[in-house]
């Protein structure tokens, strides 16, 4: 008999959200990879795949295959626990929903395909978080995660007195006078510390010119919890919450290079903190791209420097016809001087950017439409569009800031971008997946003919990079088996540092 966990509100969570799984009609439409854009060109067939239309978008379906794997099993699974139809006191049960439930790296294509907007990303977690709390045996490495952030504020066993052992100026930690802090997370303190030294050195460029205010890395930073989130360890990702809640709560922004830790900090933190954050969270690319573009104050696009207009026709001011932008949003700007040398590039959208930021958005719209007296369903839709766009375009405008920069597009980009398969435990526990699912973003990525894919989360960075360069078993000669990516992966942050002086 496995030791029953002290509750950690899976079951009132499902609870709570029943109302929005009961709307789920077995469509499976949540399954592909539609952009809503009928007349969109593909990018034709390469090795086998077509890219064009409707493709699968579902890495955990399509690499299993099997109806539990799909959303729309999962959405059924939520059902039954919820009417008492899945037992989860029986052992057999439990274990068995683990191995399709965990399976899975909660990327929210679903939630973004969905035409009823099913939450899905939140109903899998609360899902995982019930299997917690019955005792469900986890396997080795997703326990070990919280243990190991338990009693070390990290998940790669590594000590938490050594976390800014990496920061090559010892005057940005724990300075009482910033306003900002830059919150590092454990994948970039501990496993990718070239792109936290990176986003420091490129900080440190922009203070120094006066650009940006100054800044602060905190000793008392711990792990943010993403991983013992995603996998339903709710009580062990509370207590982190709370502290960092508590460390960060006195300032005005916190900055965040990795794009997980920036999701928990601003959707999770909200939802399961004992107090509510007063600090914005921002991803160090949001901060900087008012630097590098012309961020439109009254819809948010990002235009490029020596913009007029924003373009935007849905933009309630500065329309392409409308007035133009006032002098003072073109003040303040980095300019990029050098020129892009290393060839054609192309952009991963990380999941936890725009499609869990989009979804996010969508589900506070609604809560404030469905508020009495507020029926203008309009009002749920704008924001959201306007965000989506906020997020495609950031990176995008950013990268057309830098001279000679040439972007080609995969045919799956944005809240239709195809995951690279590390989230929600899964590189944790299910590796082999993990290593195939970024496999086949670099097979799209090829496609292009684009050398570099460069992203803005760490840890697809270490994900795809590691699958463009080892073969499953993590040996570098597993390289030459396959049809692997013989490009790069690359950080914008690492990039902006090397093209700014
Ligand atoms: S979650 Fe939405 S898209 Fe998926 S099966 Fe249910 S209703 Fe259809
Ligand atoms: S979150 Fe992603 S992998 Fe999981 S069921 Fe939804 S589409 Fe599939």
């Amino acid at each position: 008999m496995t030791e029953i966990k002290e509750k950690v509100g899976g079951k009132k969570r499902l609870e709570e959200l029943k109302a929005e799984l009961y709307r789920c009609i077995h469509c499976r439409a949540c399954r592909f990879s539609y952009s809503g854009e009928p007349d969109r060109k593909g990018i034709g067939e390469h090795k086998g795949v077509l890219y064009e239309g409707m493709l699968d978008g579902c890495p955990a379906g399509h690499h299993f295959g099997w109806e539990g794997f799909w959303n729309a099993g999962r959405m059924w699974m939520a059902r039954a626990v919820l009417e008492g139809d899945l037992d989860l006191e029986d052992e057999k049960t439990k274990q068995q929903m683990y191995e399709i439930l965990f399976r899975c790296p909660t990327c929210g294509n679903c939630s973004m395909q969905c035409e009823n907007n099913l939450p899905t990303v939140d109903i899998n977690e609360a899902l995982r978080a019930c299997l917690y709390e019955a005792g469900v045996e986890m396997l080795p490495k997703h326990s070990g995660l919280r243990k190991l952030i338990d009693a070390k504020n990290n998940p790669y066993n590594e000590e938490h007195s050594q976390r800014t052992d990496w920061v090559p100026d010892k005057a940005v930690i724990d300075d009482p006078d910033a306003k900002i802090a830059y919150y590092v997370g454990c994948t970039a303190s501990y496993r990718m510390k070239a792109m936290a030294n990176a986003t420091v050195e490129l900080l440190n460029k922009l203070v120094k010119k006066g650009i940006i205010p100054k800044y602060t890395i905190l000793t008392d930073e711990v792990c943010c919890g993403s991983v013992v989130f995603r996998t339903g360890q709710w009580d062990v990702a509370k207590k982190v919450a709370n502290e960092n809640i508590k460390n960060f709560n006195k300032f005005e922004k916190v900055l965040f290079s990795c794009a997980g830790c920036h999701r928990t900090f601003k959707i999770d933190y909200p939802k399961f903190g004992e107090q509510p954050p007063k600090y914005q969270a921002l991803h160090v690319v949001e901060f900087l791209a008012d630097y590098l573009t012309i961020h439109c104050p009254a819809c948010g696009k990002y235009n490029d420097l020596g913009s007029e207009h924003c373009g935007n026709d849905f933009c309630p001011k500065y329309s392409k016809n409308g007035e133009k932008f006032p002098p003072e949003l073109t003040e303040n700007k980095i300019i990029i001087t050098k020129k892009w040398d290393k060839g054609p590039v192309t952009w991963h959208d990380p999941c936890h950017t725009i499609r869990h930021m989009c979804h996010s958005l969508k589900d506070e719209a609604i809560e404030q439409t469905t508020g009495e007296g507020n029926d203008n369903m309009w009002k749920v839709y704008v924001p959201s569009i306007f965000e989506r766009q906020r997020w495609i375009e950031m990176p995008r405008a950013i990268m057309r800031a830098i001279p000679g920069l040439e972007l080609k597009e995969m045919y799956r980009i944005g809240e239709n971008s195809l995951c690279c398969g590390a989230g929600g435990g899964v590189k944790a526990g299910y590796p082999d997946f993990a290593w195939d699912c970024a496999n086949e973003r670099l097979e799209e990525a090829d496609a292009t003919g684009a050398g570099i894919v460069m992203t803005m989360c760490p840890f697809c960075e270490l994900n795809m990079g590691q699958a463009a360069r080892e073969g499953k078993d993590g040996s570098p000669e597993g390289a030459s088996v396959g049809g692997k990516y013989k490009g790069k992966v690359l950080d914008l942050l690492e990039v902006l540092n090397e093209m700014i002086d």
